[in-house]
Order: structure tokens, then sequence, then C-alpha cells
């Protein structure tokens, strides 16, 4: 049986959190914005030290998601959902399926997705009692939406070399890419194509010195990534890693990645900016998989190329965001959020057309879960 809590939060339209004990399910699941359509976000599993640090998250992720929607135009508002739980080992179907239900029970408000900790296989497991869900594998939906992530962070890369070398190529400067996972590692192999010079990370040591291997690349240990000269630095792992003590270290000249959350704090977009340091404002960057979801549920249908084609304008966006920042002599960020808020004030991207969610009947039962969501806070 599911308890559920509902936890006011200014600023959000809908804050719950759910345990069902027999299960082993914890979660808390973050509703920011929804003026431009259905909350969407990835469900990250995830062992956090404390519910403030899950809760705190969440928040944070969800509010991303409205920026990545709003600046997108992807027609769907910002929502994220955490899962107390080992990212790496194996979760129960009775978990998977007790999460689904509290995702049914929320009526469509929210729509998930892989993210961290979580894959495109247990989000077919959530499909078997919810069909609020996108990225499904290929054979039902469109499979992994980490290619399609990897491939607007290469184009963000491009137009970073544009704006501070005069040339997108990547060819001959130096990157470092912490992080090797489903969106690292193919972000590794597509700059050593185009004839990057590459420096790894991860903090699994083994795969790190795999890759390298591969891909001729440097490895350095995960604390020294902060401090590697190089043109530009591409965090591909866990959000908060620009902070007071990191920016000290950093001899880049651009950061540019797919991790979300990549600021600890809006203020280190700024102390980014007057250090000379060009940074691609993270929700924009790694808008790539949320393209490709919403073109899955596309009532025309699911199209590979017009979800390329919609990641490929990642860099135009961010050259104009470049100039801008340089001309009003701001930070990124903040010019990235100012184009975010001002398309949700306005309605721009708005859905017009309804989801065409995959629900085969043979498969799944669509239960009408009523719940009532008490509150803790
Ligand atoms: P993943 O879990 O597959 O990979 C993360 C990798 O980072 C793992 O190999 C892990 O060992 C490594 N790592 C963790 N901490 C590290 C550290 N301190 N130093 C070096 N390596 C470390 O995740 P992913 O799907 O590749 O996503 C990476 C980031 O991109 C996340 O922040 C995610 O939220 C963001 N993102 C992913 C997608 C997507 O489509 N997968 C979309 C948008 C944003």
């Amino acid at each position: 049986m599911v308890k559920f809590f509902s936890i006011n939060v200014p600023g959000y339209e809908k804050v719950i959190e759910a345990i069902d004990e027999s299960a082993g399910l914890h979660c808390l699941i973050a509703i920011h914005d929804t003026r431009l359509g259905p909350g969407l976000g990835g469900t990250r599993i995830f062992p956090y030290a404390s519910r403030e640090e899950a809760l705190d998250d969440v928040l944070r992720l969800s509010e991303g998601m409205t920026y990545k929607s709003a600046i997108s135009q992807v027609g769907t508002g910002g929502a994220k959902a955490v899962i107390f739980g080992d990212s790496k080992g194996k979760k129960s179907k009775e978990m998977l399926h007790a999460y689904g239900e509290v995702i049914n029970s929320l009526n469509g408000e929210f729509i998930t997705a892989e993210d961290v900790g979580t894959t495109t296989e247990e989000v077919a497991i959530m499909r078997e009692v919810t069909p609020y869900l996108v990225g499904l594998p290929i054979e039902i939906g469109a499979g992994d939406p980490s290619p399609f992530t990897a491939h607007g962070v290469i184009r963000g890369i491009e137009a970073t070399c544009q704006h501070l070398f005069g040339s997108r190529s990547v060819k001959g400067k130096r990157v470092a890419v912490q992080g090797l996972g489903k969106v690292g590692i193919i972000v590794a192999e597509q700059l050593f194509w185009q004839g990057a010079e590459l420096i790894l990370s991860d903090i699994d040591e083994k795969k790190a010195k795999e890759v390298a291997k591969r891909f001729h690349a440097e490895v350095v240990a995960p604390d020294e990534i902060y401090g590697v000269e190089c043109d530009i630095f591409a965090p591909v792992a866990l959000g908060g890693i620009i902070n007071d003590k990191t920016i000290p270290m950093f001899r880049c000249k651009a950061i540019a990645g797919a991790t979300n959350n990549q600021l600890l704090e809006e203020r280190h977009g700024n102390i980014l900016s007057k250090k000379g340091i060009l940074y691609a404002p993270d929700f924009l960057i790694n808008s790539g998989g949320l393209i490709q979801v919403t073109c899955e549920i596309d009532p025309d249908g699911y199209s590979a190329k017009a979800a390329r084609d919609k990641i490929d304008t990642i860099y135009d966006t961010l050259l104009e965001i470049f100039a801008k920042a340089d001309k009003e002599g701001r930070s990124t960020e903040s010019v990235a959020i100012e184009i975010a808020k001002h398309n949700i004030a306005n309605l721009i991207g708005k859905r017009k057309t309804h989801l065409s969610l995959k629900t085969p009947q043979d498969n799944v039962t669509h239960k009408k879960t009523s719940y009532t969501h008490a509150k803790n806070q």
C-alpha cells in the first residue's frame, strides 16, 4: 500500500512524497511549472544520504526542466522525480510497479523517462502499470535518448568553439570530459572522430582506462579534472560541480557539457563570466534528450530526423546567447533563463496537440488510481 504526502513548496505547483514499505519504494516527485504543457522529467535513482538532500535535488532538477522545456519550445512543463536506492543495483519489479502506480495517480500531470540510475528497460516495466512514460525501448518507442543528448552537446561544443576561436571545428582542441556513462562515452567518441585531444575522467577507473585506450586519450583522477589545462571542460556526470571550491581550480576557456544543474548556485555563473570562462547553460546544451522524447509522443508519429533537426538548432541558440551575454556584460546563464521565462510568460511553445502516449491494451493495465495526497509539511 502506497502512502502519499503532499509537501507545500512555494513556487512549485505540486510536490509529493510516496512510500510503499513492502515494495521498497520511497520517492519524491516535484512538478514545478505546467503553463506550457504537462510536467515532464526523468526519474533518478540515487542513494541519497538524507530526505533533505533528495528534496533539494528534485526541486532544483524540476526547475531546470521548466527552463529546458521552455527554451526548447517542446510543449511540456518542468518536473522531476527521485527514488531513494542504489543507482547501479537491480531494481525489483515490485518497486518499479509501485512507482508506476504513483505516476498513474497523477493522471498525466507528470510524465517521466529514464535518468541517472534508471534504464529504458526499467521504464518498460513501469509501463506495465501506467502510460505516462516516454523514452521507451526501441521495440515500442524511440529508444534511449542519450545519443540525442550527446548530439546536442557536440553541437553546443561546436558553438562554443565558433564563439571562442572563430571556427566551429573541434580539431586539435583539448577537451576534458568528466563522466563516461550513457552520454559521456558518446561525446568522447564523437570528439575523437572529429580530431579533438581528449582528457577523460570517471570514478570507475577501469572504464576510464578502457575508453582512453580506444580514443587515444589521457586519464586523470576524478579530483584532477577541474584543474586540467584545456580549451573546453565538458561535465557529463553529476551536478553542483561549478562551485566556490572548483572555480579557482579551472584552467579551461569554456565549460560545455551535459550534466544537469552544473552551477551549484546561479551566482556561480556570474563568477565564471567575470573570470572570462564561457559557460554553455546546461539546460540548453543538454536538451537533446528532451527534444527526442517529446518527438516520440508527437501525434503525427516519431521521426528521428525531426528530432535531430531540432537538436541542431542548439548551435544557433547558443551563439545568440553568447553574443547577447557579451554585449550586455551578463552571464550566459542569466540570458538563457530570461529567454525561458519570456517564453513561459508569453506562452511561446505551449502545447497545442495532444500527447500520443503508447497504450497497447494487451500488456498494460491502466488502473485509474485515486489516492489522496495528504499534507505532511
Ligand atoms: P550515467 O549515469 O550513465 O553516467 C554518469 C557517469 O558519470 C558514470 O560513468 C559515473 O561513473 C560517472 N561519474 C559520477 N560521478 C563522477 C565524478 N565525480 N567524476 C567522474 N565521473 C563521475 O548518466 P548519463 O545518462 O550519461 O548522464 C550524465 C549527466 O547528463 C547527468 O547529469 C544527467 O542528468 C545529464 N543528462 C543526461 C541525459 C540523457 O539523455 N541521458 C539528458 C540530459 C541530461
